[in-house]
């Protein structure tokens, strides 16, 4: 079984994709089981939360992007985050939320000014500490700002650095703080072997993989529009990196995955697939 543990079910949708055949499609292809649909605004989790409920392998995590910092009323915003995770999060109702985010700092496309986007964030690691919900964290050229949130708020329920593209040095500085590190398409771009070597040096214990559908397709779809299915190329590229077998990666990620979201520890098809020699 492979998880792909970051896609945008409805950018994939303005991409043009019908979410519901991708998935369809994509769980009966091949080994494909599910993963998390990463949230980046408020308005459309209704939508999210009604095209999923068929797609028990799918939950969502819900959260405001740092973009997020450019529109008006935010105070209000974090209230509507902390009311929707009251009624709809696994750790409070069972329910399908299972994660905060993504949340994070983006210095490269700089919404807002830095201190509005820290403020948003520092929001929503209280937030997740609050609910219990492990964190999705967006940084872009923002790693010392990002350790200085988590520094001022230390995160407990732990979380994800999605697309992680930092050094080993970077590496460690968010595995310290209890950490996984998903690493996504970019890791199979023939001129990344920086990013090959982080790979190496992250505990097995702490992977996770991601698509980021639509975007950051993996080689052999470069520039085309990314579905969650095509994690299949990330897992293939790490377990050639590693020099270890595709389904022994398999299984250590779903480990993994169970041990960030025990909201999945019910699962039949994970848990058959695990008990497999
Ligand atoms: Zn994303």
């Amino acid at each position: 079984m492979i998880i792909d543990s970051h896609f945008h079910t409805l950018e994939m949708k303005k991409k043009g994709l019908s979410p519901r055949q991708v998935f369809l499609e994509d769980t009966s292809e091949n080994d494909f089981w599910g993963g998390l649909d990463i949230g980046i605004r408020l308005e459309d989790f209704e939508e999210r939360r009604n095209l999923l409920e068929e797609f028990p392998h799918i939950r969502l995590s819900l959260g405001l992007y740092p973009s997020e910092v450019e529109l008006p009323n935010l105070d209000e915003k974090l209230k509507v985050l902390e009311k929707t995770l009251r009624m709809w999060s696994w750790s409070q109702k069972m329910g399908p939320v299972v994660a905060l985010g993504e949340c994070g700092l983006d210095l490269h496309w700089q919404y807002g000014t830095l201190k509005d986007q820290q403020v948003l964030f520092q929001n929503q690691i209280a937030l997740s500490n609050k609910y219990n919900l492990p964190l999705i964290v967006h940084n872009r050229n923002a790693t010392a700002e990002v350790l200085g949130c988590f520094m001022n708020n230390p995160p407990t329920a732990g979380g994800i650095m999605h697309c992680f593209s930092g050094s080993p040095k970077d590496a460690q500085l968010f595995l310290d703080y209890g950490f996984y590190l998903s690493f996504a398409g970019n890791l199979t771009f023939k001129n990344n072997n920086d990013l090959r070597t982080t790979l190496r040096y992250v505990p097995r214990d702490r992977l996770l993989f991601e698509t980021d559908s639509p975007y950051l397709s993996p080689v052999p779809f470069r520039g085309k529009i990314n579905r969650p299915g095509y994690v299949r190329y990330v897992y293939q590229e790490a377990s050639k990196v590693l020099g270890i077998d595709t389904d022994v990666l398999k299984r250590v990620i779903v480990i993994n995955f169970l041990r960030l979201f025990p909201a999945f520890g019910e699962d039949e098809k994970l848990r058959s697939f695990l008990a497999r020699e």
